[in-house]
């Protein structure tokens, strides 16, 4: 495991352990000082994983200060590591934070209110695999993979970081590297769903396609057709 696992931030191996119960994160980069966050599980990763409280949670969304997230899956069998990708911290929105039932009154932290994370709505491109299947990538492809999507960083408001991410979630349901305007209108119904504070979703999705183009995401290759730049779907 130490051998690894870099910072796909850096790629330094720099990554060292907090003293324990900070509530933070459990580890950071002593390199380039990206927090991250450990969440391990026998068996299948699956379609969401268990987090701490939800109002701390939300307060770190709100506040940008959440921490990255490594998440690991192993054979519960053999311990051997199946899955270990990191979700970078500027995927994290709302929408991906799902908030579990109060404990019991019963229980020792009666009330208590935990949250899920929502891993089907996280975007390929926010899933940095390290090992994938079994499989070991390249440390040059997750480093380019984690470059990326930066830019999302630099979107400090939680609802313009959430339209970028709806986009990437449509182009991938699209499922090629290249299409028209079309096709994303066809989703644009889906759109003004998820952001009924909207209405020139048209507009937006155009804006939306422009922003990933000069961030390099993207590539307008002639009218109404586009084209992702390094990424395979
Ligand atoms: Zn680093």
């Amino acid at each position: 495991m130490r051998r690894t696992v870099f910072c796909p931030n850096c790629g330094e191996k720099d990554i060292l352990q907090y003293p324990n119960n900070r509530p933070v994160a459990d580890f950071f980069c002593s390199s380039c000082d990206e927090d991250y966050e450990l969440k391990s599980k026998g068996g299948k990763i699956g379609k969401k994983i268990v987090d701490g409280a939800y109002s701390t949670m939300i307060e770190r969304l709100n506040s940008n200060s959440n921490p990255n997230f490594f998440m690991l899956s192993y054979d519960k069998n053999s311990q051997a590591i199946r899955n270990f990708l990191c979700v970078p911290k500027h995927f994290f929105i709302p929408k991906l934070i799902e908030m579990r039932r109060p404990l019991a009154p019963t229980a020792r932290r009666a009330g208590w209110v935990g949250c899920n994370i929502l891993l089907d709505n996280i975007p390929e491109s926010g899933k940095v695999y390290f090992i994938r299947d079994g499989v070991q990538l390249q440390q040059q492809s997750v480093l380019d993979k984690w470059k990326e999507t930066l830019f999302l960083r630099q979107e400090h408001e939680l609802s313009g970081k959430g339209w970028l991410i709806d986009i990437l979630l449509v182009i991938e349901r699209i499922g090629n590297t290249e299409f028209t305007l079309d096709d994303i209108y066809g989703y644009a119904s889906d759109l003004a769903d998820l952001h009924p504070e909207n209405h020139h979703i048209i507009d937006k999705i155009r804006q939306q396609l422009q922003v990933l183009r000069d961030k390099n995401y993207l590539t307008f290759v002639n009218r109404g057709v586009y084209r992702l730049i390094n990424h395979s779907i």
